[in-house]
């Protein structure tokens, strides 16, 4: 069987998304038509949707404008956004603070995603600069 037009954009947004770390369908868009120029917004929406049904890509907390977010990595983590540039980054600090805030609630179970927001180094610098 010849792998499908489908097939073809998944594995490039695959590979994208892998680049990029986390990346909204707008990014994907972009990439996508650096190789394929034809590829539509909607042909982009429905197969990074696909990816994340069948659990290749994960939905990472949306971007500033709320838009949807993708994520490469999809073993549990958690996420730092900064507040300027809405760069996100991987942490894992589940482990350390999730017991913390577990017990400063009496016991309670933590099962959401930890977002911690703040400003990243990057954006404290060029503060600094200008
Ligand atoms: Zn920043
Ligand atoms: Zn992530």
């Amino acid at each position: 069987m010849k792998p499908s037009r489908d097939t073809k954009y998944s594995k490039e947004l695959l590979s994208a998304i892998g680049d990029l770390g986390h990346a909204t369908n707008a990014e994907l868009l972009v990439q996508l038509r650096s190789v394929f120029p034809e590829v539509s917004a909607t042909t982009v929406h429905r197969a990074t949707a696909r990816l994340a049904d069948r659990g290749k890509v994960l939905e990472a907390p949306v971007s500033k404008h709320g838009c949807l977010r993708y994520d490469s990595t999809t073993t549990p983590h958690d996420h730092f956004i900064c507040s300027v540039c809405d760069g996100i980054r991987n942490i894992n600090i589940a482990a350390d603070i999730l017991p913390m805030v577990s017990s400063a609630l009496g016991g309670c179970k933590i099962t959401g995603k930890l977002v911690i927001y703040g400003t990243c180094e990057r954006c404290l610098n060029r503060k600094v600069t200008v």
